[in-house]
């Protein structure tokens, strides 16, 4: 399940002048955003991407082993597919400019495979001919149905005991006796507490004392019925920065950064734009049946927030996982059950530490 992420950083501030760009920014946002990308462009110099690059590598070096321990435990295996990911060159260009990202995921041993045209239409013989390469992943996974797992999950832990109260939180008091959160008609105190509110992170954890820019990436999504697959797996065309992935009787086409807050309401212009990009491979395709605005919890150094609040003792971290946070769920969750028990390696998660920044 890696992210479709090759339009995000390199060129992030000449694509950003473009509204209809893999990548653009809301303008009206620029104010509140500036500090955020102030950040964002020193980490994407050099020393900096690869420190960040080697941080994250060492999660996502868990994250398949992680995903199939909970695979096994909660009974998901129907809803696994294993068949790897694509990504398409249209131009020639393109691929070239890729080379650094290749090189980088070489040298930490992912395993990618270079495909020619005739090679991709093997994999995916109802992809039009449109690549002029391919870059084929095949140790990606990828969940075919996103609802019915959390479903899953769900009664998984039910059964072990769990159970669900449903409130929004809007205020957390960390003290001697523990933690207590209350918000509009609830109110519960807990030794311990996990932060784990996506996007919305931030303001809990700014009552836990610790400030943390976190943003959003803000993401659309559209899906459309069909009758049959049209394709095999997962397949990003790099240059419109979105996924095509075949989930039972439809395709969902998801992707795209516009950095723009939580409080805007979706643009239409985003959703257009995906809509013109796959109809670019697939124009037979009717009107989408769903569109969705999604928001990515982001850190300017693209690392998640993953540990115990030095500020707040029964203050746990959990959020922030950009493009990755479906691919890091299952370690992030072993790794923040370890510190609660107290058996965590606190070296481990030093790399994604709130007070880093
Ligand atoms: C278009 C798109 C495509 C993506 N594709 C991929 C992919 O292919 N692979 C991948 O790994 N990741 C992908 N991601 C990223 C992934 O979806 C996120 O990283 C992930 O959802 C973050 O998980 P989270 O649990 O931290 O936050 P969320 O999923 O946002 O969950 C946070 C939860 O906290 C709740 N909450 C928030 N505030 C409060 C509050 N004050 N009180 C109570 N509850 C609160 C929310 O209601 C929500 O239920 C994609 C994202 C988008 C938008």
């Amino acid at each position: 399940m890696p992210a479709c992420r090759s339009a995000t950083r390199p060129c992030c501030a000449l694509l950003l002048l473009d509204p209809d760009s893999p990548f653009a920014l809301r303008w009206t946002a620029l104010f509140q955003l500036a500090p955020w990308l102030v950040r964002f462009v020193r980490q994407s110099l050099p020393g900096a991407t690869r420190a960040n690059a080697v941080a994250l590598a060492g999660l996502l070096a868990e994250a398949l082993p992680a995903w199939g321990e909970m695979e096994q435990e909660a009974g998901l295996q129907d809803l696994m597919r294993r068949n790897g990911c694509l990504y398409l060159y249209r131009r020639e260009s393109d691929f070239a400019a890729s080379a650094g990202g290749r090189a980088l995921r070489a040298e930490f041993g992912v395993h990618q495979e270079v495909l020619t045209p005739q090679q991709v239409a093997v994999l995916e013989p109802r992809l039009p001919a449109i690549g002029a390469r391919g870059l084929y992943f095949p140790d990606s996974l990828n969940v075919t149905d996103p609802g019915m797992v959390m479903r899953r999950l769900f009664d998984a832990v039910v059964a072990r005991g769990a159970s669900l109260a449903k409130a929004e939180i809007s205020r957390l008091q960390a003290g001697d006796g523990g933690v207590e959160l209350s918000g509009p008609g609830f109110r519960v105190r807990a030794k311990t507490v996990v932060i784990a509110a996506g996007a919305r992170s931030r303001a809990l954890a700014a009552q836990a004392g610790d400030s943390v820019p976190l943003e959003t990436e803000r993401g659309y999504h559209l899906e459309f019925s069909t009758e049959a697959a049209l394709l095999n797996r997962p397949v990003c065309p790099v240059d419109l920065g979105f996924y095509m992935t075949p989930m039972a009787g439809r395709l969902r086409v998801a992707g795209t950064v516009e950095l723009g807050g939580l409080a805007a309401p979706p643009n239409p212009r985003r959703l257009a734009l995906l809509d013109r990009g796959v109809r670019q491979i697939f124009p037979q395709l009717g009107k989408p049946s769903s569109e969705w605005l999604g928001f990515r919890p982001s850190l300017p150094d693209s690392r998640p927030v993953i540990g115990l609040s030095r500020r707040s003792p029964g203050v746990v971290y959990a959020f922030g996982h950009g493009h990755l946070g479906l691919t890091l769920a299952p370690i992030t969750a072993r790794l923040v059950a370890d510190l609660i028990a107290g058996r965590g390696d606190a070296a481990r998660v030093a790399p994604f530490a709130a007070d880093r920044f």
